[in-house]
């Protein structure tokens, strides 16, 4: 049995290696050859913690497991991070424990791998300004691995609290992008991209602030009640996701959808475009949405990708078990 630190997971696995890993397991989704068990969260009535499980099976990369943890609000204050987790890896064929792998990297990295293939398969290939909405803690992540998909030339970013601004600012100037913090309407007007990532629970684009052509990554909501984006968006756009089950309940649509504005059989899976089963965009003044709810399959993935560096790279703990 392997151990994986959170350490050695920041070793071993870069964006490129989470990029491939979440496109493989996206196109096996739509193949019929993974899927997701349902999703577990609770609140534990201790801590004000949220606790569960996303697991899942894919046979095509042969991948089994379990990632378990959730959001504990008050460990910042104890110099720790909120979103906690650990991934179980077990062996497909005899069920055996194959590994422990740190999940708190591991889940940013493969959530702004998410929005990166959904930037590579739908967004303009001449898109030039890619805009930020949100400036927390995945919000660095997202926009390290959304620069590396078109030739930006700028980012445009606005966030709830304008303080936290500076610091993705920083991670722009890392990557030699020129940043600008504008208001919600200006980032709709300049944006080619658009990447939503924070916690809110109203509408923060509005659709008219969008022009056509603009692909918009949707990745903060991923609980019900959670929004980011006016409803009408998802009747102007074409709507992708990574899962549709959880897209019409805890992910962006899920508003849409209760409104009565979208039907489920409007929301296509990011896999099908992979595979050539969905054209993907078809047209320069198209609106394509990626509604990226986070799924179980994606942890596994990067965990099993992670698990593989370290033990070639030597750097996974083994252990009798
Ligand atoms: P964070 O706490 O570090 O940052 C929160 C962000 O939301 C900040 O930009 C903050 O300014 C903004 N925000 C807070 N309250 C707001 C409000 N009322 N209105 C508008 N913006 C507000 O969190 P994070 O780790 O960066 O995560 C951001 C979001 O992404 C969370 O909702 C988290 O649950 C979600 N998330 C989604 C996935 C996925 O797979 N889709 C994975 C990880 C995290």
């Amino acid at each position: 049995m392997l151990i994986v630190s959170e350490e050695t997971c920041k070793e071993v696995i870069g964006r490129s290696d989470a990029f491939k890993a979440v496109e493989s397991v996206f196109a096996a989704m739509s193949s019929g050859d993974a899927y997701n068990f349902p999703v577990i969260r609770e609140a534990i009535g201790h801590a004000d913690a949220l606790y569960g499980f996303k697991s899942g099976f894919d046979k095509a990369g042969m991948v089994l497991g379990v990632k378990s943890g959730g959001y504990w609000p008050g460990n910042m204050a104890k110099g720790l991070t909120n979103h906690q987790s650990a991934v179980l890896l077990f062996d497909p064929d005899t069920g055996r424990l194959e590994a422990v792998v740190g999940g708190n990297y591991l889940t940013a990295v493969r959530t702004a791998a998410s929005s990166a293939v959904s930037i590579a398969h739908l967004a303009r290939k001449d898109s030039k300004v890619l805009g930020m909405v949100g400036a927390g803690h995945q919000a660095g992540f997202q926009l390290r691995a959304a620069a590396e998909q078109r030739n930006f030339e700028k980012v445009v970013a606005w966030n709830f609290h304008p303080d936290m601004l500076p610091g993705l600012g920083k991670v722009a100037e890392e990557i030699g992008l020129s940043f600008e913090a504008v208001s919600q309407e200006q980032l709709g007007a300049e944006a080619d991209v658009i990447v939503s990532i924070t916690s809110a629970h109203e509408p923060l684009m509005m659709k008219d602030w969008v022009k056509p052509g603009t692909h918009i990554a949707c990745m903060g909501t991923d609980t019900a009640g959670k929004q980011e984006l006016d409803p009408a968006l998802m009747v102007a756009a074409t709507v992708f996701t990574d899962e549709v089950a959880q897209s019409i309940t805890i992910g962006e649509t899920q508003h849409a959808i209760a409104a009565g504005l979208i039907k489920e059989s409007d929301i296509t899976p990011l896999g099908d475009v992979i595979i050539k089963k969905h054209a993907g965009r078809t047209a320069d003044d198209e609106i394509t949405l990626f509604d990226g709810t986070g799924v179980g399959l994606q942890d596994l993935a990067v965990a099993s990708a992670a698990a593989k560096l370290a033990q070639k790279q030597g750097k996974a703990i083994e252990a009798e078990f």
